[in-house]
């Protein structure tokens, strides 16, 4: 079995950084051994194979996880099964609501710990694990606490002679839920949230590039929810979330990752015709006309493309700048990111951490080469040493931004998956909208503009699941969040969520004459 992301060796690390992280994993790290979450207990894998959780900044061992076989995925599975028929399915939507409830609660006694695990095996800057990622964590939660009490509500259909004609929306029994690395404790809300609220019970992988947090927040959840209303199975993609999604017992499918990973899941899924929600990549436009607020707009593109050191499926990562304002921008641009503190993701005050691991810095700084190689321009960044000696060692890639890049160049149509902005410049707006829509993905795109008039109609023309006017990456509303395109089906975060993980049944009861053929 390839288990390169459980293999690896310290990097070269100052002491004082070393001896940061490990007390911190020493306080915040409820175990050094973790099991896969199955029936409410802490099992080892079927197979006996075990695999390190990596600490992002350090290249140290974290703790020791399982790394998982269809074996485990069949336990989990049928612990979900007898949950949902059994003790979680049995609850009203209120007791499910209070459960959830209670376990945002819990979470919030908990955010701190689970905010630096995230900072250890993800490289996340602490300040945005914890008053972004955890508020989110624990606001979804809550969200669908609320949500939960009314999910059972269908309609009633109007029929004009004598019969009684509703729907009822019902859970779909066993969800499999599959994750990716860059939100790491987030994302688990954001799938047990809607699908627990409604009515499911769940078997949830997360990436193997970041495991722990997922561990903790489901533990938190199983001390309020019955034995296997939530199950975390950890291991590869291949083995993990391929048995999952090809599994009989699955009845619904939801995965968060790259686009060959949607492919996969899709084509395994058609198997067995298991309903699947695809949250997939992008790679985003960011549109700034001449009348915008520079201020507002050059500190929304700093959020756009560097917030999680630019690992965002929503990043901003092609900018369009009106010729008018295109010089004072990047001038503008180039302060503001002189102002971001590139570092140790436990430092107070840092903005931009490690990447998740070398080879993936190792991918970013290649689409950078090969920008340039294509005719690009680095105005800022493109350069490694982005740190200083104590960090040497670990993962960084400087906030990069390319001008002079062709829409057909590889770093303006591939998502790179990093803190690398490429900027291209328009006079013309019809023309800015046919470039910033021709790209498979449609995940989100950003207008920053004074005039409603121009808003409105971006809004609506732009292919994208979110558009962004005058703010980006704003994603503490309870509103619908997914792709167009290639950027995935399905929504999270919101009504839209429920409904995807939850089916409708129509009912129909004739109240009076006798049923005919035709
Ligand atoms: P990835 O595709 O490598 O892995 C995502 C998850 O899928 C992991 O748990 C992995 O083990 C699993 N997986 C991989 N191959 C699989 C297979 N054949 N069958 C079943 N499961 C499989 O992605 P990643 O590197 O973890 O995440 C980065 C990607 O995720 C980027 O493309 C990013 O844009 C996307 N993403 C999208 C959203 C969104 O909301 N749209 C959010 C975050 C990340």
């Amino acid at each position: 079995m390839q288990a390169e992301y459980y293999d690896r060796n310290r990097y070269d690390i100052g002491d004082d950084v070393l001896e940061r992280h490990r007390s911190a994993a020493d306080r915040v790290l409820s175990r050094d051994q973790y099991g896969h979450l199955i029936d409410g207990e802490w099992v080892d894998a079927a197979d006996g194979e075990e695999g390190v959780a990596i600490d992002a900044t350090t290249g140290e061992a974290l703790a020791t996880v399982q790394i998982g076989s269809a074996a485990d995925v069949d336990r989990a599975v049928a612990a979900a099964r007898d949950a949902f028929e059994g003790s979680w399915g049995q609850l009203s939507p209120e007791q499910r609501a209070d459960r959830l409830a209670e376990i945002a609660d819990r979470l919030e006694d908990r955010k701190t710990e689970i905010a630096k695990v995230d900072s250890l095996e993800a490289g996340k800057p602490n300040l945005h694990a914890l008053f972004v990622d955890c508020e989110v964590l624990i606001g979804q939660f809550r969200h669908f606490a609320a949500l939960a009490r009314s999910v059972d509500e269908g309609r009633v259909v109007p029929t004009g002679d004598e019969k009684h004609v509703f729907t009822r929306r019902e859970p779909h029994g066993v969800v499999g839920a599959i994750s990716a690395w860059n939100f790491p404790a987030m994302f688990v809300a954001w799938k047990l949230g809607p699908a627990l609220a409604a009515g499911n019970a769940v078997v949830f992988k997360p990436s193997e590039r970041a495991t722990l947090s997922s561990l903790e927040v489901a533990r938190v959840c199983d001390r309020v929810l019955p034995p296997g209303a939530v199950n975390v199975v950890t291991g590869l993609g291949e083995d993990v979330g391929a048995a999952m999604t090809a599994h009989e017992g699955v009845d619904k499918l939801s995965l968060t990752g790259s686009r060959a990973a949607g492919v996969a899941t899709l084509e395994s899924a058609a198997e067995t015709i298991t309903p699947t929600s695809l949250e997939l990549g992008g790679k985003s436009p960011n549109i700034v006309f001449p009348d915008a607020d520079l201020e507002r707009a050059i500190e929304g593109t700093v959020v756009s493309i560097f917030f999680n050191s630019g690992q965002q499926c929503t990043a901003g990562s092609r900018l369009y700048l009106h010729e008018d304002v295109r010089e004072e921008f990047l001038k503008r641009l180039e302060e503001a990111i002189d102002g971001l503190s590139v570092g140790d993701p436990l430092g107070p005050t840092t903005d931009i951490g490690p990447m998740i691991d070398h080879a993936h810095a190792a991918t970013v700084r290649d689409y950078v080469e090969t920008a340039v190689v294509e005719g690009a321009t680095p105005v800022i960044g493109g350069e490694s040493d982005a740190v200083g000696d104590d960090l040497q060692g670990a993962p960084f890639v400087q906030p990069t931004v390319l001008t002079d890049v062709d829409d057909e160049a590889t770093v303006g149509c591939e998502e790179v998956f990093g803190p690398v902005l490429s900027v291209f410049e328009w006079s013309d707006r019809e023309d800015v909208l046919r470039r910033a829509n021709d790209t498979s993905y449609g995940l989100a795109a950003g207008v920053w503009t004074e005039d409603l008039r121009t808003a409105h109609e971006f809004a609506a023309k732009l292919e994208a699941g979110t558009v962004w006017i005058n703010t980006y990456n704003d994603l503490f509303d309870p509103a619908p969040h997914g792709g167009y395109k290639e950027s995935g089906t399905g929504r999270e975060l919101a009504q839209e969520a429920l409904d995807d993980y939850s089916q409708v049944k129509t009912v129909k009861v004739n109240l009076g004459g006798v049923p005919k053929m035709g």
